[in-house]
C-alpha cells in the first residue's frame, strides 16, 4: 500500500491511500487546483481516484469536494449527518450514504468507519486496510475514546492528530469560546494527549507514526517534534503539514526499513503564519 498526506492542518486536510489501482482519498479540504498540483508533485493522477471518504462536514475537510468529485466523477462516501451538515448538493449518482461504522470495499482495499467525538453532525474516522496492513487516519478527535485506542492498537501506520500545545492555546489570543470549543472533549486533542494515547496504546505493529492536523495558531512543528522525537527511536516519525504534501510512502519500504529514520519538513516551514 502507498499513502501520503496531500494536506494536513486546521485549514485543510486530504489523505491519499492506494493499493495497486485501487485509490481512495479521505477528505478533500483544500481546493481542487491544489489537490491536482500536489498529486502531480507525487506523480499521481486524480483521475485514478476511485472513491472519496469524508470524515465530517467542517470546511477543512470538504472545501474542494464538490468541484473535485464532479470534475473526475468520483463517488463520495459519507454519513447522512455529514452530507446534510455540509449543505452540499452533489450529483445524486455520486453520493453514497454510509453509517459511521460502515465497511466499504473498493477493489482490494477495505475502508472501515470509526465513529468519533467531534462537534459535527455524524463524524467518523477511517481505517484503510488490505487485510494485512492497517492504516489508521485519526484527526478531529474530541477525546481519546475506546475507538481511538483500538485503532492505535491495530495500526501498522497511523496518522494521528496533534492539534495544539496546551500552553499556547491557554495563553493565546483565541476567545474563551473558541478555546473551550477546541479543548471541550468535542474539538481536538493536544500534543500532550496525542503523546499519551500513542504511548499507552502503541503496539509492536506500529511502524510509522505521522502527526497531523496541527493548528496554525497554537502549535508548531518544533513543539510536535520535541514532544514525540524521543519516543519514536524504533519507528519512522513524520509530521504532515499544511504547506506541502508529504512524500508518497510505500508501506513495504516502511515495514522493512531502517529504524531511526526521522522524516520531517525543514524547520524553515515552521508554522508561524497565521492562517
Ligand atoms: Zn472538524
Ligand atoms: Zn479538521
Amino acid at each position: 500500500m502507498k499513502y501520503a498526506a496531500i494536506a494536513s492542518g486546521s485549514n485543510g486536510n486530504c489523505y491519499y491511500v492506494a493499493k495497486g489501482n485501487d485509490v481512495i482519498l479521505v477528505d478533500v479540504g483544500i481546493n481542487t487546483k491544489h489537490v491536482e498540483l500536489r498529486m502531480a508533485n507525487l506523480g499521481l493522477s486524480p483521475a485514478a481516484v476511485k472513491a472519496i471518504f469524508i470524515t465530517h462536514e467542517h470546511t477543512d475537510h470538504i472545501k474542494g469536494l464538490s468541484v473535485f468529485c464532479k470534475r473526475y466523477q468520483i463517488g463520495v462516501y459519507l454519513t447522512e449527518g455529514t452530507y446534510k451538515g455540509s449543505k452540499l448538493q452533489l450529483p445524486e449518482h455520486l453520493v453514497h450514504i454510509i453509517k459511521p461504522d460502515a465497511e466499504v470495499r473498493i477493489g482490494d482495499i477495505l475502508v472501515r468507519g470509526i465513529p468519533k467525538y467531534h462537534d459535527a453532525k455524524e463524524p467518523c474516522s477511517f481505517v484503510v486496510t488490505d487485510g494485512q496492513v492497517n492504516i489508521g487516519i485519526l484527526t478531529d478527535l474530541g477525546r481519546g475514546c475506546d475507538h481511538v485506542k483500538q485503532v492505535i492498537r491495530d495500526s501498522d501506520v497511523l496518522l494521528l492528530e496533534s492539534n495544539y500545545d496546551e500552553d499556547l492555546l491557554r495563553n493565546g489570543r483565541y476567545s474563551y469560546y473558541l478555546k473551550n470549543r477546541i479543548s471541550s472533549g468535542w474539538g481536538h486533542i493536544s500534543n500532550k494527549v496525542a503523546l499519551e494515547l500513542f504511548l499507552e496504546n502503541r503496539t509492536t505493529r506500529l511502524k510509522h507514526l505521522i502527526l497531523g492536523h496541527l493548528s496554525g495558531e497554537n502549535n508548531s512543528l518544533t513543539l510536535v517534534q520535541d514532544t514525540f522525537c524521543s519516543h519514536c527511536a524504533d519507528i519512522k516519525l513524520s509530521i504532515a503539514t499544511r504547506y506541502e504534501e508529504t512524500e508518497l510512502f510505500d508501506v513495504t519500504h516502511i515495514l522493512t526499513g531502517r529504524p531511526l529514520d526521522i522524516e520531517s519538513r525543514p524547520l524553515a516551514y515552521q508554522q508561524n503564519a497565521l492562517f
